[in-house]
């Protein structure tokens, strides 16, 4: 099964419109959370989405624009954004985002979560010392997070500390799941922060194990146009062009 691995869309509709069009044919979507919030088209994110067979678990973000992540914990450009995506919200988006899991098995030997898998919607996974954790806490060969916006994939073969595979963009990585274990994350598409503007994403195929790794160009300017118009701190739509 080919699946295209996604996180952190932001309400980028842009971003994830070439994503989907880099990404081509799959037969699924992994989403990694975060469909809305600092972007300024949360809806059509979510519809978008929905359209292509997926399973996504919930962000931070996601449960802050439908009242269920405690707003206090956001720093403030990120509670006002949502604020705002919570106001645009249809209904029926409203209780998608509310229906997200925390976690999901989309298939056998894979857990996906926004954040770590102790703690799905508020943990930062970057360092190696956390990827070993994990892999001591949880028996699925392959953790897929989201959440920093950064993209890696740790590996730990045959028990030993964990390390980072060198990411090549479009060379096809091999996974050995009878040897290792693997902690990844495909970046952002909506808001990469590795100071890579461009939007960032992973091809899995559930067959062979091989990971593909891609970064794609999109119109910034667009979102960050449309993120103006809507009202939304300036600031958010600066980082945009640093990839920050
Ligand atoms: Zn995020």
């Amino acid at each position: 099964m080919r699946c295209g691995l996604i996180a952190d869309i932001h309400a980028n509709l842009a971003a994830f419109e070439r994503c989907l069009e880099e990404i081509g044919p799959v037969h699924e979507f992994w989403c990694m959370g975060d469909v809305v919030g600092y972007g300024p088209q949360p809806n059509e994110c979510i519809e978008r989405l929905s359209a292509s067979p997926h399973v996504c678990v919930a962000g931070n973000h996601d449960l802050g624009a439908v009242g269920i992540a405690d707003l206090s914990d956001f720093n403030e450009e990120a509670r006002e954004a949502c604020m705002w995506t919570e106001g645009q919200l249809s209904e029926a988006n409203s209780e998608y985002l509310k229906s997200l899991p925390q976690r999901a098995t989309p298939a056998e030997g894979v857990l996906m979560v926004h954040g770590s898998p102790r703690d799905p919607i508020w943990e930062y996974v970057l360092s190696s010392w956390q990827a070993d954790e994990i892999f001591r806490e949880f028996k699925e060969g392959l953790v897929l997070v989201g959440h920093s916006h950064v993209p890696f994939i740790f590996e730990s073969s045959g028990g030993a500390p964990a390390e980072l595979v060198p990411l090549m963009e479009g060379e096809l990585i091999s996974l050995d799941p009878e040897k290792s274990k693997y902690v990844v994350n495909p970046g952002g598409v909506g808001q990469p922060r590795d100071r890579d503007p461009r939007a960032s994403f992973m091809i899995f195929d559930s067959a062979h194990w091989t990971l593909e790794y891609r970064r794609t160009d999109y119109d910034i300017e667009d979102t960050k146009k449309k993120m103006r118009a809507a009202g939304l701190p300036s600031r958010l739509a600066a980082r945009l062009s640093q990839g920050v």
